[in-house]
């Protein structure tokens, strides 16, 4: 990629040192402030973000650190999901009615919806996923009860993640990696018909990994060509 990069000023100190960054399409120049964390273009100006700034990893203005004796709502948020991760019940609960002494409009929602990828991430447990997918609708209210939550936190906490050996996880995910790889190595047209007689003829056979392969197949479907 042609694109150039030169320092402009003479500043030492970062906050008044500009870079010049070469435009990725054109021939123009843009003029980027490392302190002020921003960029001369035209998207810059509309967005207050860009892909030049992007480009260079700079996001936004920086936070200023506060220190607090209490963890932060998305703190909490993440102890929550390390406990449900590790299935320890009562640690979630705990972290559970932490966020609930937030009362900021959005606090419900973000709760729950971390609920609710979280009966996915771990567990394989299908009927389960059904289950807080179904409560979501209501869990996710700023006024839903917090019983209501905890309820479908312990539902996710009751069922062994994917890697206890008795549920079967390491099975299912090695014959899913294997699957994965006969998707990328297969010799046929990627359509219904053909991922579907593949699909038949895995389970005539008993064939895990093409089940998968089949079941994986139908999303890449060559629907384009
Ligand atoms: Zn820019």
């Amino acid at each position: 990629m042609d694109t150039t990069a030169k320092s402009a000023g003479s500043g030492r100190d970062q906050a008044n040192t500009a870079i010049l960054l070469k435009s990725f399409s054109g021939e123009s120049w843009y003029r980027i402030s490392l302190g002020n964390r921003t960029c001369s273009c035209s998207q810059f100006v509309t967005d207050h973000s860009c892909k030049h700034l992007n480009a260079l990893g700079i996001y936004g203005a920086p936070r200023p650190f506060v220190p607090k004796t209490h963890p932060t709502f998305s703190q909490a948020l993440s102890a929550m999901v390390k406990s449900i991760r590790l299935r320890r019940m009562e640690d979630a609960i705990y972290w559970l009615m932490y966020l609930d002494t937030f009362k900021e409009p959005e606090s419900r929602f973000r709760t729950a919806r971390r609920i609710l990828i979280g009966s996915a991430e771990d567990g394989h447990s299908i009927a389960v996923m059904e289950k807080v997918a179904d409560s979501f609708k209501r869990i996710n209210k700023p006024h839903a009860g917090i019983e209501e939550l905890a309820t479908e936190l312990v539902k996710i906490c009751k069922v062994p993640n994917w890697w206890n050996p008795s549920t079967g996880g390491h099975d299912y995910i090695y014959h899913g990696m294997v699957a994965q790889r006969q998707l990328w190595q297969l010799r046929m047209e990627r359509s219904t018909e053909n991922f579907t007689n593949m699909l038949v003829q895995a389970i005539v056979e008993q064939d895990k990994a093409k089940v998968l392969t089949a079941a994986m197949g139908f999303s890449l479907e060559d629907s384009h060509s």
